[in-house]
């Protein structure tokens, strides 16, 4: 993917597109990918980088939802199951099974965990992850080797799988494209207007600030947390749908929980689950889940979730982590489909929802990451149904991703695990335009240890400037430094 060639071709382009997508995260490259796959001619325009939204910032759990098990929304977790064995089967690159154990330290505990895990077994049906079993409390203390000991009794294993988020999204934008559909990322949609039955979409591109305009037959707005605004550009009237809920996870160094399993702990204080999960060789804490007034307070963690996750991880753990040893941290803001005032997030359904406006707008909102397919296969339906264009039937049910091109050379940075090619692919193939999209999302440095990414970046900005053929100012360094301290290190201080 090179983006002035994609830009160009945008830009020059006379003929309407079949579809044009708005956003670039896990639902609207899913929908590119199904439209492209089914013949159509397809756009997309994120405004910033893909992935820059919620879906670089999950927990990378490919899963049905234990936690939707116990509010009984066993049509979701059915649903997400489902999908979840058709991900491991199409991203086999990237997605892996992993044990999650939860500790009990009640015999009851263990019954009633046990119980609903046999039947998020059964909900899996034929396309099972492995079976789950209670175990005794040596063998939980044999896959946790830093578990909390006092008064444990034993414990329930399971299984679910386990992904790369934004890393997949870009194996799925690179997949998309090779089957003709068009990406450009930092291309930000300003307006939408219906014109002898097509849609006229005004667009800014975001690096230099000109304006320009595409037609389509057919739009999907898939904007995460931003669907409303974009709503409100077919119709002025459209009331919002969308409440957001901030989940922020910590990163951990991996001595924290040495063994390869997963740690559950079923319910915290504010009766959410919570995971500490071995991830690139570090430990991901979270999340936490806090209603917030806007979609950009989504971004930032609090020091109350900081000291949330620390205190809560410390009473499963043998050793209470601190702040100092926070590695990196990073929250990403959950789209969920309201209409009126909620008090408790975490009660509102994670269920994706569908809306056609009187105009003919697609919007797709809501859901998991887990079930990106399946929601893209719904909205290219309707964009497909609602505009009479032709498609083929979807094709995505069995679409294998591609991995991404090795890349090898010398290690970036002795305590980060990707070399210089990796930067190289990112800047020529993969349309990383800032130090951020290599080190945040094309690379995952800047969650595994965001002091370490900013050693390495006067290094990788070196490269980006050689590869591209650009010069020092326009490369952001200090912006990226600023906005590193700011979202992904905690502010230093003595509690938990
Ligand atoms: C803390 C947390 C943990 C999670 N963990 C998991 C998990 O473990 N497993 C799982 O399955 N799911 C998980 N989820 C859910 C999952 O991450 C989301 O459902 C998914 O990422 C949403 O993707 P999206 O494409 O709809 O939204 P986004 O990724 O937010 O993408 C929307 C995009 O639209 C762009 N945009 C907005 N306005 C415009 C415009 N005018 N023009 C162009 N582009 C625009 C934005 O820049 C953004 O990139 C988690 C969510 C959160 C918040």
């Amino acid at each position: 993917m090179d983006r002035n060639a994609l830009l160009n071709e945008v830009l020059t382009r006379s003929r309407p597109w079949d579809l044009l997508v708005i956003g670039g995260g896990a639902t609207g490259v899913g929908c590119a990918l199904d439209a492209a796959t089914r013949g159509l001619d397809v756009l997309l325009l994120e405004r910033n980088d893909l992935g820059s939204g919620t879906s670089a910032r999950s927990t990378k759990l490919v899963h049905g939802g234990i936690r939707y098990l116990r509010e009984g929304d066993l049509r979701l977790v059915r649903e997400a199951l489902y999908e979840r064995g058709l991900l491991l089967a199409n991203a086999p690159h990237i997605v892996a099974k992993r044990r999650f154990v939860v500790p009990c330290y009640s015999r009851w505990q263990q019954a009633f965990y046990g119980a609903g895990l046999k039947l998020y077994d059964a909900l899996s049906r034929s396309l099972s992850f492995g079976r789950s079993s209670l175990i005794s409390r040596d063998r939980t203390i044999e896959l946790l080797p830093e578990v909390e000991t006092e008064g444990l009794r034993g414990g329930i294993v399971y299984y679910d799988g386990q992904f790369d988020d934004s890393r997949l999204l870009i194996d799925m934008a690179v997949t998309a494209h090779r089957n003709g559909s068009r990406i450009l990322n930092y291309a930000c949609v300003l307006g939408l207007e219906r014109s002898g039955g097509e849609w006229i979409v005004q667009y800014e591109d975001v690096l230099t600030g000109n304006r320009s305009e595409t037609r389509a037959r057919s739009v999907i707005n898939a904007c995460g947390a931003y669907v409303d605004p974009v709503r409100r550009m077919s119709d002025a009237s459209a009331t919002p749908v969308v409440t957001f809920a901030r989940g922020t996870h910590l990163v951990l160094p991996r001595h924290f929980l040495s063994g390869e399993a997963a740690l559950v702990i079923p319910r915290t204080r504010d009766g959410r689950v919570l995971f500490c999960i071995p991830w690139h060789d570090r430990l991901l804490v979270g999340t936490t889940d806090v209603l917030c007034g806007t979609a950009e307070e989504g971004d930032k963690p609090t020091d109350a979730e900081i000291d949330f996750l620390l205190e809560t991880a410390g009473r499963s753990l043998q050793r209470q982590p601190r702040r100092d040893d926070v590695l990196s941290m990073f929250a990403g803001v959950r789209p969920l489909v309201s209409r009126g005032r909620v008090a408790n997030t975490s009660k509102l359904s994670r269920s994706h929802e569908l809306l056609i406006d009187a105009r003919g707008l697609v919007t797709i909102t809501g859901g998991k990451w887990t079930t990106y397919r399946r929601m893209a296969e719904e909205a290219v339906n309707a964009a497909v149904s609602g505009a009479d264009i032709k498609a083929g039937p979807c094709a995505t049910h069995t679409l294998r991703i591609d991995p991404p091109a090795a890349a090898d050379g010398e290690l970036l940075h002795a305590d980060l695990p990707y070399t210089i090619g990796d930067i190289v692919r990112a800047v020529t193939s993969e349309m990383a335009v800032t130090l951020e999209d290599v080190l945040e999302r094309r690379l995952r440095c800047v969650h595994l240890d965001a002091r370490t990414s900013l050693d390495a970046a006067p290094r990788v900005s070196r490269i980006m400037r050689e590869q591209l053929g650009i010069s020092d100012e326009q490369i952001d360094l200090r912006g990226f430094t600023e906005k590193v301290e700011a979202l992904n290190l905690p502010a230093a201080g003595d509690r938990g």
